[in-house]
């Protein structure tokens, strides 16, 4: 599985060294603080990136035929949302059901869509999650508070420099005649990922 032109684990690019030069010097500069930059990383990583997904999934609960469109050529579907650029050229779109449920990972590195979902989570980075989400993923979604029946099938799929994927998660059922904007808000970023369900209270 290719996996060149982008981050490869622990070997930093060019870019992570340059930025992690900058920041240190900024810090020692007194120019930002510590804690002030984690907590502008954090709203990327949780709020701003993960929002646009949140609207993908939205207008494909409330639109059949904007649905099939997503399921069938998710790039174009989320691009024309306005979502498109690095890391998300070619998108698939993994629908969850009452009996499949899909969960990404990027075993090698930390592939991941940001134009839908932004900067991964550190622990989306992080070995032990890119190792146990394939060997055992019923384990690893338990520990995300996700709980499936057994006769729910675990899919796991690997990105790769080529291909990210989406989460399209189950709309909770008692939301059916819930608007687009609301729908969106309930959507998590952790359900497009697949380590969380969506729930009418989140
Ligand atoms: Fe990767």
């Amino acid at each position: 599985m290719p996996h060149d032109g982008h981050d490869n684990g622990s070997k930093l690019s060019e870019t992570e060294l340059r930025v992690r030069a900058l920041e240190s010097l900024l810090i020692e500069k007194g120019y930002v603080d510590h804690a002030a930059l984690d907590q502008l990383i954090e709203t990327y990583e949780t709020k701003v990136g993960p929002r646009n997904g949140a609207r993908v999934i939205a207008k494909a609960w409330t639109d059949p035929e904007y649905k099939s469109w997503l399921l069938s050529d998710a790039t174009a579907a989320i691009a024309s949302l306005g979502y498109s650029g690095r890391q998300g050229e070619d998108m698939v779109v993994l629908e969850n059901t009452a009996k499949v449920h899909n969960l990404v990972v990027c075993t090698l590195c930390s592939c991941y869509p940001w134009p839908v979902l932004g900067l991964p989570p550190t622990w989306y980075k992080a070995a032990p999650y890119r190792a146990r989400a394939v060997s055992q993923p019923r384990a690893v979604l338990k520990e995300f508070g996700v709980e499936l029946s057994e006769d729910v099938e675990v899919r796991v799929w690997d990105s790769t420099a080529e291909t990210r994927y989406l989460v399209l998660p189950m709309q909770p059922s008692n939301t059916n005649n819930w608007s687009e904007d609301r729908l969106a808000e309930i959507v998590t970023r952790d359900s497009m990922i697949g380590t969380g369900l969506v729930g009418s209270n989140a």
